[in-house]
Parts: C-alpha cells; structure tokens; sequence
C-alpha cells in the first residue's frame, strides 16, 4: 500500500461491538480510533480499543504450521489432520472427536466448524469458550421465549428511568456502554441499582448499591415477584394475552425469607422492590456474575419471571438484557457454535429441524443429539473418549475451570491440533500440530454484538507469515477428508449461506431472520440489528404457543464449608481474557500490574495478611500465589481474583487452579464464581521489584512480569535470603560492560546497572513488601539519571510523585487527583477529569476518579 487508507472494522474484544477505524498511513503506521458512525459506541474506545494498534506487531505470532513442534507445509499439515480425524471417526465412531472453539472467531468461522462436524462428521461434538460466558443466558431465553433472543437493545439504557446491573461491572467490562448509561444518568436522571457481592467501579454512584450474598438471586427475584404480584403490580393484559405458567412461578417462590437469604436489610430490599414497581422503564441488564452459577439459567429466568410479569419486555427502555461477555459470542449462537444448538437457531433435538438442515447442506450425516458441552467435553479426554480434539481461538489451559485437569487431559489425548494466533499461550504447548491463523487486522467477516447487530471485521494488513483465515484452514481439512461442500472462495460465500439456511423451514417461527442480507453489499455492510429493532413487541413469543414462559424457580441456599473462602472470579478494567492480546500493551499494566486477591480488612486480619504481602489461594484441584490487595468493597468470607494472568506472566497466577468443574445442570456453564478456597500468607524471605532494558524472568518462588515500553518489569519473593546478593543479581546483570551501584544493610538490597551512562537495570529487594515509586522508576529506563536518585526509589524532594497511575490512557496519577480534588472546593468530577487529565482518553477510569473525590474529604496526601 502507498497510499493512505481508512479502514471501518470492530473491535475484537468485549461484546459491546465498538465500530473502529483503522488508519493505515503510507509508510504502514497504524493509528486507531472510535468509528463515529457506529451505533455500538459513535466514536468512543475504551482503553483496550484504543491501544490495539500496539498489538498489531509480529511479536510472539505463529508464522507457519508445526508437525510435532517442526515447521511443515499447509499441504502436510491439512493432510495429517484430515487423516487423524478420518480414522479416529472410522475407528471409534463420529463421537470419539471434537472441536473446541471460541467466542473470538468470526461468524463465518463458526458457520464451517459448526457444518463441519454437525453436518458431515456427524457428531455434536463442537462447544465454545462461549460457554464460560453466557450459556445461561442462552438457555433461559430458550426457556422463556422458545429462541435465543436478546430483547433489548443499547439505546434501552439510555431511554430506561431505572436500571438494574445484576452480577454485572459494566463499568470496566463494557466500559463503552456503560459511558452510555452515565451519560444518559446525567442528562435524564436515571436511577441506577447495582446488585452484587463486590462493591465494584459500577456501583460507586449507584443510587442503590445491593451487597448480595454470592448465589442468592433467586431468592432476591422471586420475593421481587411475590412482592410485585401483592402490590398488583401487574401488566393483566400482557400476562393474559402473552404469557403463560405465573401461578407454578409463583408457587415456586415459596415462603423464602429473602432479608436473610440474600443478607441485604428489609430497608434494603424495600428501597429495591419500591424502585422497581414504580419504574415502568425498567432495564435489567446482567453478565457472568448471573451465569457462571450452578443455577444460573435460574437466575436469568427468576429476572425474566418480573419483567414478563410487568410487562415491561418488548418496549423501549425495558426489557430483561443479556450482556455478552465476547466480541462473537452471539454470532456463534446464530449458527449454532453450541453443542446443543443447530445452525440458525434451529434445535438439535427436533427431527423435521435436523432434516431440513441436512438436506439444505446436502450432508452426509447430521448430528442427532446434543454433544458434550465445553467442561464435559475436557472430562471426556481426560477420560480417554476423545481421540482427537481441535482447539480453535482460545486457551482452555488457562480459561476452564480445573486447569490441572485440563491440562493433564491435553497430555494424554492421541492427538491435538491448535489453531492461534499465537504461540504465547499454555495451550498451544500441547499441540501435535499447530496451525497459524489470521489475527484481527488480517481477517474478514462479521461479529454480532449484544445488541444483535451484525458489523464487519475488515482486513487493513497483510497476514504475516503463512497464517490463514480460520475458515479456510476448516474448508480445506473437511475437503482433505473427502467431503463436499466446503468450496467457499470468500467469506461472503458462507454469509451468504447462512443467511440462506436461516430462511428454511418454520420461518416464521424464528426470529433469527436474515433475507435483508443482500449478497452484494457484503463488502460495504453497515452494522445493523438482525430481526426486528424490537423483538417481542406484539406480545407474540417463539414458543409453540406464541406465549412467554414463566419459569419457576425455587431458591436453594447454596452451602459453603466452613473454613473456605468463596472465591469469586472475573475480569479487571484494562486487560482481556488470558493477557494474549492485551499482554502486549504496557500502558494495559498501568491500572493493575500484578495478579491480586480482594480480601476483606477482618478476613485479611483473620489469615493474618496485611496489604501487599502474597497469598497461596488453594482450591481442590491446585494452588495460586497471587498479591494481597485489602479492601472493604468485598464482603466477609469472600475473595475475588482476576481470571487473566497466566505462565505467560506469572509464576502461579492461574485463577483456574483454585476453581472447581460443577456445571449449571441447564446450560452447562460453569459456576466459575463460587469454588471454596483456602487461604494461607505466603511465607516471603523477602520480596522484589526490579526493571531491565533487557526482558527477564527472576529465578524466583513468585514472580510477575510485565513489558514496558523500554525493557520489562517485574515482581519477586522467595521463601529465603540469598546466601549471596551479588550471586543472586548476576542471573539478571551478568555484563562486564555495566558499572553498578549497591546499597544494602539488614532489611534491604538495592541495586542500579548503567550502560554508557544509561540506567540498564534496578533491583530493589526488601524483608517487606518493597515500597518504591514504580511508575517513576519505569520512565528512567534506558536514560542518564543520578544512581543516587534512582537509588532512593522515589523523585527527590520537590520533584512531582504523581503516585500510581489510575488514568492508563493520559497516564495521570493518584496523587495528582487527590491533589486537585483537596485544593478546590467543590471539585466535581468534570472539574477534576479536565484539569488532570485524568478520564479524558478512554473514559474507563472515571468511576475511579469519582471514587478518589468522594474519598479526598479530609484525606492529606501529604500524611499517606
Ligand atoms: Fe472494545 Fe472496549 Fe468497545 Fe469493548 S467497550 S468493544 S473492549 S472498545
């Protein structure tokens, strides 16, 4: 390219499904920015969005196919694992294969895996991490609704006069849309109610902040409904005219004592309930804290339950809405990329169904029942019943729950194929053949996001190496197995294929509706909502009845043992699934640098912890040593760890060691959010912090890494004093080229390395947690600076300590906020975000902000 050249792609992360820009200048410098043309976000990125063009390089991509860790040829690599799946299938049956795929592939993707072994493998035998992300959801749509259909839409959180987030920190998981929600707060004065069992950055100003005992929504909906049906809080006609099943729903609720199931006060509940029943506008959005439960499909139904009763589902600014946590995780719903899902939202355990998608793909078998859902999936290798398995965009190693077990079942399964984009990741490791796939940038198709709007993602760079789509590396492996069928040239074929099949048989039944998809405007797509903008509108559902379901659902207190901990899991504001992407971007670090656990101030007493010390958190299946991170936001007897530090850039950070592989017995998604846990202080001899021009790995017990934009940072302990300091530092600066400076005595070692006069490497090592300005540290990498100085840990006297960073994109530091917010009376967020900088890039760090301004009362920067 010599040109200059303006590309409209999505993003490939969270399932808002931001509209980006991608700028691509003459000399191939590409520069991100929001789509303002896009009806996701009008412009807007979020601090992952803005720096994807910091992921774009060559860095750690797979380049070529590998055959038993050797380079080979497509032709070899194709030919070998047609023939392993060829004969696993001859020998042992359709069943003994599987496909593992992934939320981040692109819907034509998923349409080929999904044809490939539903249609002409014959088995059911395809799951997705998709999974792990809302498969509850899915099943309590189908349950209420006969299909899968999300009935709201972005612009219902701008339009509702209240909002309900259940199990759901939009504010730094789809900070995008919750930006929408804040702007709408300000203009219109929507009452926000935040309901979950960590006081997160969503509900700093909640106007209700619900503290909800973990597992306890049922209980908290169903006495909503109960209350809501006494108050004569009813839509009779809706409910007449386009339900049916409320008195086995109300039955259901029981006598539940909700004050004590839910451990929120009758004060409490009655502000909620009081909110809800005057707010016809009323939406309720919610995300993993809701699905990753053992009876999460009871959850999504017993929220469904009130607004069915209500009537409020099918209107603008109400409606019951399902958050998705990944860039495709709906588009694979749409072709079935679920083990118990047809393609085009037709049901795998209905026989004219089966039928008629057979014969539209003119195939040879077609699956007959459901396949192995994703943690059933790995327990049946584990158990030796698969015998070849192919991992498609994602990272199970690190993402199921039970990693050890995952892992061990990769081990001994006859034969693994990996398709990636990378090689950086702890699966990959167990691959006998590798496959390089195309990245965002390189690849083409489309993604649906939460709202059911179909975007294109674009291609604006060359793949690197040999990488290909993933579409075609599945086309030509089912073609190497001898099937037809799979000669598609372009992914506009196979979108033109599935919008075909979603007009066979029963159409009119289906909402998934695409015939406005024209062939031709594939290139020039616009994103648009499939369906009608508002489903349900006309009171008439997708069951055979035309009616929605009430589901009953009856609250089981969920028992913990005693001793453990619950450990909660979930995401952080600035990082994305397993750091593969994300990794890559220094700035991403900023926000949180190091895996961490959220303890309570009286359990961390209790443990005996105190902040910033390191933890082992065991569960049944393996352990984590991760930092303490005390905070009141989270309640007594529960913890919370992030889910994305792997190997890769942690010591034993796995989230995933700690969870266990119960399954919500509906959907099949895992309850990653309430493994029992122990918790024991991790017994450091000393801990340490060191940065390095150089990328290093300390040779440690613990440690933690993280990229800077010059060299490499890191965390370390270990359970015993060095015999000898300047042995220990020489793993890191062993170069006779560098003069150094040592500063040591009985609690402490330091160290700082130069290079022609530039700061090479600094060590800083400590009987407590070491306490120096990291930031600060960080920027004199690679400069001439006073050893002395740098020595110290901290600017001298008079120099600016901005403190840690809060505002990762504008790099704006704690202190600074605190600084302005204690100098100026009055200070509102607005004032504060303009004169810092600090919320001025992506917005993501605004709830923060706020935070450290309601805080900044009285608070002395000067005495912390
Ligand atoms: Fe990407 Fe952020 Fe938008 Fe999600 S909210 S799609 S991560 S830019």
């Amino acid at each position: 390219m010599t040109t200059e050249t303006i590309t409209r792609t999505t993003c490939p992360y969270c399932g808002v499904g931001c509209g980006v820009l991608a700028k691509r200048d003459a000399s191939g410098v590409v520069t991100i920015s929001g789509d303002p043309d896009h009806p996701a976000n009008f412009g807007k990125l979020c601090s992952k969005g803005l720096t994807l063009g910091e992921t774009l390089g060559h860095e750690q991509r797979l380049l070529r196919p590998m055959i038993a860790g050797a380079e080979a040829s497509w032709d070899e690599a194709t030919s070998l694992v047609a023939q392993k799946f060829s004969d696993a299938v001859a020998e042992h049956g359709a069943d003994s294969v599987a496909f593992y795929v992934s939320g981040q592939m692109l819907t034509e993707d998923y349409y080929v895996a999904n044809k490939l072994m539903k249609g002409f493998i014959g088995s059911a035998n395809i799951d997705t991490n998709s999974r792990l992300c809302m498969a509850s959801a899915v099943a309590g749509h189908k349950r209420a609704f006969g299909a899968d259909v999300v009935p709201c839409n972005y612009t219902d959180l701008e339009q509702a006069d209240l909002v309900v987030l259940v199990g759901s920190n939009l504010a730094w998981c789809h900070p995008i849309l919750f930006q929408r929600l804040q702007a709408a707060r300000e203009q219109r004065g929507t009452k926000l109610v935040v309901i979950d069992p960590r006081k997160t950055a969503s509900a700093i100003d909640a106007d209700l902040f619900l503290q909800i005992a973990p597992g306890s929504d049922v209980a908290l909906f169903n006495g909503l409904l109960r209350d809501l049906y006494q108050r004569g809080e009813i839509d009779s006609q809706f409910v007449f005219a386009s339900t049916q099943g409320l008195s086995d729903a109300l039955l259901a609720v029981g006598d539940v004592n909700v004050s004590e199931a839910t451990g929120l006060t009758k004060q409490e509940l009655k502000k909620f309930y009081d909110l809800f029943a005057t707010h016809p506008k009323t939406v309720t959005a919610f995300s993993m804290g809701v699905n990753q439960a053992v009876d999460g499909t009871d959850k999504v139904n017993a929220i469904i339950n009130c607004h069915l009763l209500t009537g409020r589902i099918g209107k603008q600014g109400a409606g019951p809405f399902s958050i998705t946590g990944q860039p495709n995780a709906m588009g694979g719903r749409e072709v079935g990329g679920l083990a118990n899902m047809l393609a085009a939202h037709m049901a795998l355990e209905n026989p004219s169904h089966r039928l008629a998608v057979q014969e539209f793909w003119q195939s040879p078998n077609i699956a007959q029942k459901s396949g192995l859902k994703a943690v059933d999936l790995f327990e049946a290798v584990h158990a030796g019943k698969i015998k070849a398995l192919w991992i498609i965009a994602t990272n199970p190693v690190v993402s199921l729950p039970s990693s050890s077990l995952v892992e061990e079942a990769l081990r001994t399964c006859p034969f693994v194929v990996v398709s990636d984009v990378t090689g950086n990741t702890e699966t990959v490791g167990f691959a006998d053949v590798l496959l390089p796939a195309m990245g965002w940038g390189e690849k083409d198709g489309t993604v649906t996001n939460s709202e059911r709007r179909i975007s294109r993602q674009r291609q604006f760079v060359k793949p690197v190496g040999n990488a290909r789509a993933d579409w075609r590396i599945l086309c030509d492996v089912a073609k190497a197995m001898g099937f037809a069928g799979f000669n598609f040239d372009t992914p506009a074929e196979i979108f033109a294929e599935h919008v075909a099949l979603t007009q066979v048989l029963d159409r009119e039944k289906r909402p998934l509706n695409l015939s406005h998809y024209n062939d031709a405007e594939y290139e020039t797509l616009l994103p648009a909502q499939w369906g009608s903008e508002r489903p349900f509108a006309d009171g008439r559902f997708a069951t055979e009845s035309g009616k929605a379901n009430f589901v009953a659902t009856t609250f089981n207190k969920q028992q913990s043992a005693d001793n453990y901990f619950t450990l909660n899991t979930g995401r952080i504001r600035d990082q994305w699934h397993t750091m593969t992407r994300t990794g890559l971007v220094p700035k991403l670090f900023n926000h949180r640098a190091e895996p961490y656990l959220e303890i309570s101030p009286q359990d961390a007493k209790q443990v005996g912890l105190q902040d910033a010390e390191l933890v082992r958190v065991t569960g049944e299946n393996g352990q984590s040593v991760v930092r303490v991170l005390v905070t009141p936001s989270i309640s007594n007897n529960q913890v919370f760890q992030a889910m994305h530090w792997s190997g890769a850039f942690a010591s034993h950070a796995k989230v995933n060691l700690s969870t266990i592989s119960i399954v919500d017995p509906v959907s099949g998604q895992p309850a990653l959010k309430s493994a029992g846990v122990k918790l024991a202080r991790f017994e450091a001899a000393w801990y340490g912090f060191g940065i390095s021009v150089g990328k290093l790995k300390p040779a440690t017990d613990y440690w933690a890494l993280r990229p800077l934009h010059v060299g490499s940072a890191f965390e370390c302990a270990d359970l015993k004093i060095p015999d000898d300091w300047s042995v220990f530092i020489s793993q890191f600066v062993d170069d006779e080229n560098l003069s150094s400076m040592v500063s040591t005595d009985k609690t402490q070692f330091r160290c700082v390395s130069f290079k022609n006069n530039l700061l090479e490497f600094a060590f800083f090592a400590s009987s407590n947690p070491v306490e120096v300005n990291r930031h600060w540290l960080q920027q004199l990498l690679g400069a001439e600076v006073n050893p002395v100085q740098v020595l110290a840990g901290k600017p001298a006297i008079g120099q600016a300590d901005i403190g840690p960073i809060v505002c990762a994109c504008n790099s704006v530091g704690r202190n600074q906020i605190l600084n302005f917010a204690k100098s100026f009376a009055g200070a509102t967020l607005q004032t504060v975000c303009e004169n810092t900088g600090a919320g001025m890039g992506c917005g993501s760090c605004r709830p923060e902000v706020q935070k450290l301004i309601n805080d900044s009362v009285g608070f002395s920067v000067a005495a912390e």
